[in-house]
């Protein structure tokens, strides 16, 4: 047995020696993980190293503050790790700060916020009144600062256009504690529109311009969006989160990469760039020492054991053969794409040219939630997404986003996906819409042809055969 089966078996018998049901649930989900075309677009599949990292007595350890200015004591280990997650994410992204505290991508982008507000209006303010802290003001001068801090204009991508929740979305705290507004793609291509874009801001004048998307397939070019931002003096923030190994890889480079353009560019680390599941800020000199608060201002005590594997798996990222899978990622979403489309389906912006692969299930009589369960049903797992001006909502929606980070790391190439294409256009060809038990027409509950599923499942566990996840990985 080798190295890694044998820590896993022994520590899934350490974990049953106190609760056997999440031995074997952990067991299951490897078993089905490894039994099911993942295409959904956020995730990945992390390395044992950094899997294993994150299993440590580091999760032990508080360490509120900032790496050699804690508020606890002993805490010189996470400060080396702290650091050496930092110094990779400088090197791997070329940016003067990196900050890898936040606990995901929300709190990446709360903490960069409340950051961008720190900066851009609290320090302005208390060097107006003449003091140094906010402890300092009277109550009256604190009311009036409060009534500022939240009163700031956010723009940034709608969510049916590609755009996160946390971009403004009015649900969301950032569409509440932010005047919020929101820019669309163009109603015929699906494309962003910079003029349309760079309208809006002059009306608007936005104090945080957010560029950055969950399920936008295309590039976007971040010179532009910075030349924008500059025209009303706006902070131009960037969420990398879906493509952040895309950047890494350095298929995103020039007008692509954010890092250059951008004054803050906030991030996961568990999507395209295959680490733990977390956040983590790169930020200009400018903003560092605002970012550099994010705990105790937004964040609570940093996930020292999660820190440590982002320092692996940034290391890993650094690496040549990193940046192979990044171009091999975008490719296969080609093929995909071409995949779907000569086959007579529908893409969202007719294609794609990052690891996103947005489908139009309208074309099928099916909404995205319909679509969603005939193919997990199928064995093929994915997600139901709006489409720009969906008839169906955020909860039906017309669409189903695939992405290709997960099956990449698999060793899936051109051929693969080509036939995953295939099997997703036969599942839903082969899916008619149900009724509701009143007998009306029904967005949720769908009928799969017969035998449909058990032929899909077969077929994917064919190919899922000949790319084994995590090779050699045998549980005893
Ligand atoms: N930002 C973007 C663009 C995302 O797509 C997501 C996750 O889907 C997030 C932020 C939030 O990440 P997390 O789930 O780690 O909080």
């Amino acid at each position: 047995m080798n190295l890694v089966s044998s820590a896993y078996s022994q520590a899934l018998d350490v974990i049953a020696a106190v609760e056997p049901r999440v031995a074997e649930a952990t067991r299951k989900e490897l078993a089905d993980q490894r039994a099911s075309l993942k295409l959904i677009a956020s995730e990945n599949y992390a390395s044992p190293a950094v899997l294993m990292t994150m299993g440590t007595w580091f999760s032990d350890k508080y360490a509120e503050g900032t790496i050699g200015h804690r508020f606890y004591a002993g805490c010189q280990n996470v400060d080396t790790v702290e650091e050496l997650a930092a110094e990779h994410a400088r090197e791997l992204f070329g940016s003067e700060y990196a900050y890898v505290q936040p606990h995901s991508g929300i709190d990446a982008n709360l903490t960069a916020y409340w950051s961008i507000l720190a900066h851009r209006v609290e320090g302005p303010w208390l060097e107006n009144a003449g003091v140094k802290n906010m402890n300092d003001l009277s109550e009256a001068d604190w009311e009036k600062l409060r009534g500022e801090l939240g009163n700031q204009r956010l723009l940034g991508m709608s969510l049916d256009a590609g755009g996160h929740l946390t971009h403004g979305f009015r649900p969301n705290i950032s569409g509440k504690m932010f005047h919020q507004n929101q820019y669309g793609t163009d109603p015929e291509t699906g494309l962003l529109d910079y003029d349309a874009v760079a309208a809006k801001v002059k009306e608007f004048k936005p104090l945080i311009l957010v560029a950055g998307y969950s399920a936008y397939p295309r590039r976007v070019n971040f010179a532009k969006m910075r030349e924008i931002a500059d025209s009303v003096g706006a902070t131009l923030m960037v969420d990398m989160a879906h493509f952040a190994g895309l950047v890494a890889g350095k298929v995103f480079t020039g007008d692509e990469d954010p890092v250059p353009h951008a004054h803050v560019v906030t991030s996961t680390s568990h999507k395209s760039l295959r680490g733990p599941r977390g956040g983590f800020i790169l930020a200009t000199e400018e903003y560092a020492p605002s970012v550099d608060r994010g705990c105790p201002m937004v964040l609570g005590g940093p996930l020292s054991h999660v820190m440590a594997a982002k320092a692996v798996a940034f290391a890993e990222a650094r690496q040549d053969s990193f940046r192979t899978y990044a171009q091999q990622v975008a490719d296969n979403a080609q093929s995909l794409a071409e995949g779907f489309k000569k086959r007579g389906a529908r893409l969202v912006t007719d294609g794609t040219d990052n690891h996103i692969v947005l489908l139009d299930v309208s074309s099928f009589g099916l909404t995205g939630r319909q679509a969603e369960s005939a193919l997990l049903d199928s064995g093929i797992v994915t997600n139901r997404n709006s489409v720009p001006a969906d008839p169906n909502g955020a909860w039906y929606t017309s669409g189903i986003r695939f992405g290709t980070p997960a099956l990449t790391t698999r060793g899936f190439g051109h051929d693969e996906f080509d036939r995953v294409a295939d099997l997703v256009v036969d599942v839903l060809t082969n899916t008619e819409p149900g009724t509701t038990k009143a007998g009306g027409p029904s967005k949720a509950s769908y009928v799969l042809g017969d035998g449909v599923a058990d032929k899909t499942h077969a077929a994917a566990a064919e190919m899922l055969a000949k790319h084994e996840l995590y090779p050699g990985l045998d549980l005893v």
